[in-house]
């Protein structure tokens, strides 16, 4: 068993997220990608517009455009409150599935950042890594934390997406009242109108 877990705030998943998640499962024969919403994202300021169950329910729907794609609440907000890690949750991941090859999958600008997650080393020891090309973005190895050759040879550079789509600008639009049907799959746009998320959110 190949899985990847795809850890983001989600706020909402959109067709950015879908492309990267197709892309990854083709090219490293994944047989499961776990779309995980994080209950509260530690290098995030302030909170996600949508809460956890909604961010949970939208990734869902954005899974059905893919057999191979399962949402998750493997990354649940914690009961003592406390910020999300991904170190923690793939390790209950690797726990729960000893046996398959976990890969963490992420763009190209969440991997610049790996310095600032916590534990890198073990992040990279736990999982193999496949990092996905994002327009304004350059898909190459983290800024500041230079690599081993160990390390390296379990980090993948995916270029094959450039769709230049992120929730920070889809929130903007929706709250401005466009539908944004081009960036988001049918059944997402479906729910986030049905339910009126992100209206006059600005
Ligand atoms: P926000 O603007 O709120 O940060 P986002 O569009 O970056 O939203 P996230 O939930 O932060 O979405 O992203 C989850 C993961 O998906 C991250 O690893 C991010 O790099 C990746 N990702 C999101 N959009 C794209 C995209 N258009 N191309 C490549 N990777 C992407
Ligand atoms: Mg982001």
């Amino acid at each position: 068993m190949r899985v990847a877990f795809f850890g983001g705030t989600f706020d909402p998943p959109h067709r950015g997220h879908v492309a990267i998640a197709q892309a990854a499962a083709d090219a490293f024969e994944l047989d499961r990608v776990l779309f995980a919403p994080a209950g509260r994202q530690p290098l995030k300021d302030g909170h996600a517009t949508l809460d956890f169950g909604d961010r949970l329910a939208l990734s869902t729907m954005a899974c059905a455009s893919d057999e191979r794609f399962a949402a998750s609440a493997l990354d649940a907000p914690r009961e003592d409150g406390q910020p999300n890690y991904t170190v923690d949750v793939l390790t209950e991941l690797r726990r729960q599935m000893p046996d398959a090859t976990i890969f963490n999958l992420v763009g190209a600008d969440s991997f610049n950042d790996l310095g600032r997650w916590r534990e890198p080393a073990e992040l990279l020891r736990l999982a193999e890594w496949i990092v996905v090309s994002r327009p304004g973005h350059v898909l190459d190895e983290p800024e500041g934390y230079p690599l081993t050759a160990g390390q390296r040879a379990r980090v993948h550079l995916l270029d094959a997406v450039h769709l230049d789509i992120s929730a920070t600008e889809l929130r903007a639009r929706l709250a401005a009242g466009e539908l944004c049907d081009d960036l988001l799959t049918a059944p997402v746009a479906g729910f986030i109108r049905a339910h009126g998320f992100y209206r006059h959110e600005l």
